[in-house]
This record gives structure tokens, sequence and C-alpha cells, in this order.
């Protein structure tokens, strides 16, 4: 099964460190074939790719914060004048102002929402469009979200409004495109320790609830969040498109925690 990704090239955006999902996906590619081109948000994330993105051989590192347009214009122009054209593309990005990711969804302010929903999940729609007008040859589209989106999970509050409007952009983008052999879905991962992750309150509390009460009473890894990513990017999954599927140890389907520790 290896080789999955020979011969083709993508763009992965969201890697900030070795713990990121978007390094457990481009691993897992990369493994498999993939040549990537990678972005960082500002210069000191820049620094802790480099090493990471030589590791699999990758070249190309551009900046880019999606609040500032021309700098994702700036990306597909460069691979564009580059390689002409890509196959896939990993938007594993997401913020809101960490002081609002605790207490009420009430008590959301306008500027962070509009922020959080901006970079969340808008600009998934524009990176999918600069994307799609240089993949001539079809493609596939991987963003990343969770099930916060559907459910109510405490301190989440604004983060899971935006994942509700980008799993909803997955399918919008999944009709626009699908013509054009383009295909858009997204991973609904389970919790991760990882930067974005930690700033969520008691965001470790969440972490080991699901742990303790997910039909595999564990929580997933990088490897297998990488697996999926693997899965829905190549032509394993080509009939694929608009899902969301979840990578979670099936959290996702349980609706009362495990009795045994409620008879305690
Ligand atoms: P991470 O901190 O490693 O990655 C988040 C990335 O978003 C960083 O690389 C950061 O630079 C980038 N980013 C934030 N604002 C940006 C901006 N304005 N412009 C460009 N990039 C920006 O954390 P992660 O957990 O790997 O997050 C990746 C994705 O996975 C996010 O969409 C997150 O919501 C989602 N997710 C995370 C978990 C989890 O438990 N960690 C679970 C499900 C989904």
């Amino acid at each position: 099964m290896e080789g999955l990704m020979k011969g083709k090239r993508g763009l992965v955006m969201g890697v900030a460190n070795d713990h990121s999902i978007a390094w457990g996906i481009a691993k897992t590619l990369a493994a498999h074939g993939a040549e990537m081109a990678f972005t960082y948000q500002g210069e000191a994330f820049g620094k802790r790719i480099k090493p990471l993105a030589e590791s699999i051989g990758s070249s190309i590192l551009l900046p880019c914060d999606v609040e500032d347009i021309a700098s994702v214009d700036n990306v597909f122009d460069v691979l564009k004048e580059k390689w002409g054209k890509i196959d896939f593309l990993v938007h594993a990005i997401a913020y809101a102002d960490k002081t609002e990711l605790r207490g009420r969804y009430a008590d959301t302010s306008r500027e962070n929402f509009n922020k959080a929903l901006l970079i969340s999940c808008f600009s998934f729609t524009e990176i999918v469009k600069r994307a799609a007008a240089i993949m001539p040859d079809g493609g596939s589209v991987v963003t990343l979200t969770y099930g916060g989106s559907t459910r109510v999970m405490p301190n989440y509050n604004v983060m899971g409004v935006a994942k509700a409007a980008l799993e909803s952009s997955v399918r919008y983008l999944a009709m626009d495109y699908g013509e054009q052999g383009i295909r858009i879905n997204a991973i609904s991962a389970g919790p991760v320790r990882t930067l974005a992750g930690s700033v969520i309150s008691d965001s470790r509390l969440m972490y080991n609830f699901q742990k303790r009460h997910s039909p595999l009473a564990r929580t997933v890894t990088l490897d297998e969040i990488g697996g999926s990513g693997l899965y829905l990017l190549s032509e394993l999954s080509g009939g694929v498109t608009g899902e969301i599927h979840f990578v979670d140890s099936g959290y996702n389907i349980v609706s009362m925690p495990r009795l045994d520790e409620l008879k305690r």
C-alpha cells in the first residue's frame, strides 16, 4: 500500500510544530510519496517548521497569515510558478481569542466572533477557491473540524459555531467544485494536545473525559489522523466528497458516559 501519493504535489497549511495535526497528516503523506509545500504564520513558527519540512524533503516554505489576503495570494502565485498545478490541499487553521474559550458562548464579543469566523471558517473558502484554480486535473482537499460543531462542549464556544460554519462550507464547496473533479472533505478529530487545543479552558479535563468515555477508551494519535488524511487525499476515497469523517475513537456516537463511573 506504499506510494499512494506518488507523483502528487500539495500544500499543507497549519503546521505550528511537530505536535500539529497538519504535521501528522504531512508525515503520513510523505511516507506515501507526496511532495509538499508548507505555509507558516510568522517568523517564530517559520523557524520551527523549517527543519520539519526539510526532514521530508520539502523546500517550499512560505509565510501566510490568512487575515492578510495578499499573503494567501502570494502562496498560490508561487505554487503556480514553481509547480504549475497542485493535487491536494490540507487546511488545518483555527483561531479564537483564548479569553473567550471559557465561560459562556453568550458572552462572545463581536470582534472575536468576526475574527474567529474569518480565520477558522472563511479562510477555507478563500483558500479552496485559489487552490481549485491550480487543480486542472481535479484534486482533493481536507480541513479539520471538531464535534463541538454540532454538540455543546464546555468552553468551546465561538469555535463550535465556527466549526459548524466550516462543516457547512465543506458541503457547499463540495457541490461547487465537484464537476471539476475536486473533492472537499473534513476530518473531525478527537482532542489532541496541540497549541490550539491547549488554549481551550479545561482542555485537559475534556481530553481525559473523552479518553474515558469513547468506545475505544482512548484518544487518537497523530498517525491515526494522518491515516484518514491519506485516505481522503488519495484515490482510495475517489467517490467521497462533502463528508465529515470522524477520527475520534467513536466518541461522537456516545450519548451517556460509562455508567460504572456514575455508580461509584
Ligand atoms: P496547532 O496549534 O498545531 O495548529 C493551528 C494552526 O493554525 C497553527 O499552525 C497556526 O499558525 C494556524 N493559524 C492560526 N491563525 C492563523 C492565521 N491567521 N493565519 C494562518 N495560520 C493561522 O493546533 P491543531 O490542533 O493541530 O489545529 C489544527 C486544526 O485542527 C484546527 O483547525 C483545529 O481547530 C483542528 N482540531 C484540533 C483538535 C485538537 O484537539 N487539537 C481537534 C479537532 C480539530
